[in-house]
């Protein structure tokens, strides 16, 4: 093999050289572990079917799990064969690869190759369309099915290639109860589709099936395909699996890799077995082993083979490293997550610092069994300036659910928060159409009162504005009804926890999300994160009026200052005024948080109430001049930086008046602060932290990767019963830890608030065994940071680079210029309101207090 010409083949070893340069027409097995090179193998063997067999690049197809993963093998691919060449190869995942063909030949299955994808949205839509019609015409008025429900049910039927008849077949032979349920799915099945047909669009799953129907009618469009490559193969389903089948028969390349330890979407109709069905459909299937491990230290592999290991039912298979055993695994434990996420911010940071430019924050990852927990990883890496994305969803706060819910809360504590209005007056659906929103804002516009005031009017029998349709009157009736009551439990001091389960129940948001989400459960999950948060912002809240002592960053004031500010306020605006007060007491409040709320003072500007804003603490005066019509009741009217006069004893005062500031008040503001992103769009391609769910980090690597809440109900998932799920979610865990190159830190909780219900945990079972059964293998003691980089570094150098003398030459500029490790000491995150024990602590200081006083 000349090596000469194809200079990407020099650095595989004889393994990974055997399974690139396999002739074209052997079906190709490659079966290995994790960071073994699977994906490398299969990037170069597509260079050497273009460079040494001569296929076209526009005969193979190369399909990915996700097209982040595609994009990646794009860039490769531009390096190995230019960027024209890469450019014409059929690169993506089977989804986009389908699509791909129908636009272009559609019409030979009677579809218009103009046809429209439907999002999940579009689906839910019309299955809502379809339910609602059956209650209406077949008086099935008892009928529960949801259309979330219906939908998974198909979305599984089109995963195995299930016609509506043959459902309704299933349905017929299966004897079970459920049966007259599963007869009603396969009728909405054959009525969804022809509402799609009708339509003219295909859902994300059609893709797939017609792809299929079109390969089998016409087989001829395939014929130009020489070579089929197939990433992940053990996450492909059934029929994904005969989608590859089409595009290997016209000229039979066929090569796909995989790892039967690493599949983790068993959940989602993904088939194990492919791997048996393709030696049965491909004779002459060579399957090739790689052994030689290239991403991970010798630690991070014996863990992860310590935990995979568990599984009796699994095949062995054996995988080595040539890299050192290097740093060990470190598992920790924590108390509560927010200790958890503060030192996982602090260990990044501390990495960072002493590594001297070597590590910087795109190396580091911080992988989450569910997306819940994203957010007190969010809020702590914030808290530290840390920069960091959320690769596959959004950030806590800007998720729909969230939004809702605080949507909810603010039209509570302000009824004239106009864009809360407008966001839940509608959601769940109450038949309020975006005209008949807009007709009462308008409405409300011209009285010159809030929408929110015109709802309740409208609904206290005030007669109609002209504009609005009488009909508007029953469907604002629960809306209105809810946020009373809301409004009223709020006044009463109810708990914000309290005030979200009440939204809850009044609105029926559970079962809104359950019918309209495909996701309901990680929704969900989210909701009761939600309520846990409040449940932590109202112990802040507690802490700050039991007056806490000055090491805990609060500073104790005087009222004679406060009253002072005041009066000034009062006599500068002409106004009467009250006073609220807003304890924001943080003493070492960072630079972000100060420029925020310098950006706040210029951006309000007039209006009736206002806010004194200091580097302590917040002031809030508010007005109750009637006669100023143009300013809103209770906004603030101007902030302004009076850090000079703010003492010690004034924030003291601050302190205690904030028992009066409700706390659902406090809530919405605290909340608010931690929607802040900083930085904006401008630095994009700045690194950061990758925040990631492990279903999402398939395939992908980093330096540094940590693995919180390894607990139980974590790994494996409270969801999970059943044997062969809780060895998928072993599988998870595997997956997980086998994304790190160098360094790996896993650690669990004590304590875990779930739905604002304090829960005890312990250790995943999984590494429970392992502590068991190979003590010492995880070690509890944080690495020698000294040691570990310097391990780091070595590892490093020993990695091929396109100029190793440039790379030596910079990795040891910065080594010579890393700081002294002295100055690191491990953290002390001052959290103890958040551990039980320490709760009680404050109560019974509570209640001493109030006995004295
Ligand atoms: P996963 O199962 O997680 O998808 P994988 O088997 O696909 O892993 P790759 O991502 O292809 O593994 O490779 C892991 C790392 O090892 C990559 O950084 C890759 O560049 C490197 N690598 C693979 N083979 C070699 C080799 N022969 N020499 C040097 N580095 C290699
Ligand atoms: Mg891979």
């Amino acid at each position: 093999i000349d090596k000469v010409k194809h200079p990407y083949l020099t650095s595989l070893n004889a393994a990974q050289l055997k399974a690139v340069t396999a002739a074209p027409e052997i079906p190709l097995q490659i079966l290995a572990g994790p960071g073994s090179g699977k994906t490398r193998v299969l990037t170069s063997r597509v260079a050497y079917l273009v460079q040494r067999h001569d296929h076209r690049p526009h005969e193979i197809v190369a399909v990915t799990f996700t097209n982040k993963a595609s994009k990646e093998m794009k860039k490769r691919l531009q390096v190995l064969l230019g960027e024209k060449q890469a450019d014409s190869l059929v690169l993506g995942t089977f989804h986009a690869t389908c699509a791909k063909y129908l636009r272009r030949y559609a019409q030979l299955i009677d579809l218009p190759n103009n046809f429209v994808i439907a999002d999940a949205e579009d689906c839910k839509k019309i299955m809502s369309t379809l339910l609602k019609l059956r209650k209406e015409t077949l008086d099935e008025s008892r009928m529960t099915l949801k259309e979330g429900a219906v939908l998974s049910e198909i979305s599984k039927a089109k995963a195995k290639e299930e016609s509506p008849d043959q459902m309704a077949i299933r349905a017929a032979q299966d004897p079970s109860s459920s049966t007259s349920t599963l007869a009603i799915i396969a009728e909405l099945y054959a009525e969804y589709e022809a509402t799609l047909r009708e339509s003219n669009s295909l859902d994300f799953d059609d893709l797939l099936v017609f792809g299929l129907r079109l390969f089998r009618t016409a087989p001829r469009v395939l014929e130009s395909c020489k070579h089929i490559l197939v990433d992940e193969f053990q996450d492909t389903n059934i029929t994904q699996y005969e989608l590859m089948k089409c595009f290997a028969k016209a000229h039979g390349g066929v090569s796909v890799v995989g790892d039967p330890d690493q599949s983790i979407y068993g959940w989602r109709s993904a088939e194990i077995e492919n791997l048996n069905k393709m030696a049965d459909d491909f004779p002459g299937t060579q399957a090739i082993y790689l052994e030689k491990n290239y991403r991970s230290t010798g630690s991070i592999l014996s863990a992860a083979h310590a935990i995979v290991s568990q599984d009796r039912g699994r095949i062995q298979k054996s995988l080595f490293t040539s890299h050192p055993k290097s740093t060990p695994v470190t598992l920790k434990v924590f108390s509560t997550p927010v200790i958890e996420a503060s030192f996982i911010a602090w260990e990044i940071k501390r990495l960072i610092a002493y590594s001297g430019g070597t590590l910087n924050y795109g190396d580091f990852a911080i992988l989450l069994r569910y997306n819940a927990l994203s957010r007190v990883i969010e809020s702590a890496l914030q808290k530290d300036s840390i920069p960091n994305r959320i690769v596959g969803g959004h950030k806590f706060f800007e998720r729909m659910e969230i939004k809702d819910l605080l949507a909810y809360l603010q039209l509570a504590d302000n009824p004239d928060f106009t864009p809360a209005f407008v966001r839940v007056v509608n959601t769940p659906k109450r038949s309020i159409g975006d005209k008949s929103v807009s007709d009462l804002l308008n409405a409300a516009k011209s009285m010159k009162i809030s929408p929110m005031e015109l709802s309740e009017r409208i609904i206290d029998g005030e007669p109609l504005p002209a504009g609005l349709k009488a009909g508007i009157k029953k469907n604002l009736g629960t809306f209105v009804g809810a946020v009373r009551k809301l409004r009223r439990a709020a006044e009463k001091g109810s708990s914000v926890a309290d005030l979200i389960r009440l939204i809850i129940e009044k609105t029926g948001y559970e079962e809104y999300l359950r019918t309209s989400q495909p996701d309901f459960d990680s929704r969900w999950e989210n909701v009761q994160e939600l309520i846990s948060y409040s449940v932590i912002v109202a112990e802040e809240q507690t802490r700050i009026s039991v007056g806490d002592s000055l090491d805990d960053g609060f500073i104790p004031a005087n009222s004679a200052a406060v009253e002072a500010i005041v009066n000034r306020a009062q006599a500068e605006h002409q106004v009467k005024t009250e006073a609220r007060l807003h304890p924001l007491f943080r003493r070492q409040s960072s630079s972000s948080e100060t420029s925020r709320s310098r950006s706040r003072s210029t951006s309000v500007s007039k209006g009736k109430s206002k806010t004194i804003n200091g580097n302590d603490g917040v002031i809030e005066i508010l007005s109750s001049d009637e006669e100023d019509i143009d300013a809103k009741p209770k906004r603030p009217v101007e902030i302004r930086q009076i850090k000079e006069e703010i003492t010690a004893e004034m924030v003291d005062d601050l302190t205690k008046a904030s028992e009066n500031m409700t706390p659902l008040a406090f809530f919405l503001q605290t909340s608010m602060l931690s929607t802040d992103t900083e930085g904006g769009e401008d630095d994009k391609d700045k690194p950061k932290v990758t925040i990631t769910t492990v279903h999402a980090a398939k395939g992908l690597e980093w330096p540094v990767v940590f693995i919180p809440a390894v607990e139980q109900g974590t790994y494996p998932s409270y969801r999970c019963t059943e044997a062969h799920e809780i060895a998928e979610e072993r599988r998870l865990l595997y997956v997980a830890m086998t994304r790190a190159q160098n360094f790996l830190t896993m650690s669990y909780c004590q304590f875990r608030m779930m739905g604002g219900e304090e829960n005890d945990k312990e250790a995943s079972e999984f590494v429970g065994m392992v502590n068991r059964h190979q003590p010492g293998l995880l070690s509890t003691n944080l690495p020698d940071i000294d040691l570990a980089v310097r391990r780091y570094v070595s590892t490093m150098l020993a990695r091929p680079h396109p100029n190793e003398d440039e790379a030596k030459d910079m990795i040891m500029k910065h080594v010579r210029a890393a700081p002294p490790i002295s100055t690191w000491d491990a953290p002390e995150p001052r959290d103890k309101y958040s551990n039980r024990f320490a709760r009680r602590e404050v109560t019974k200081a509570t209640r001493a207090a109030e006995y004295w006083a």
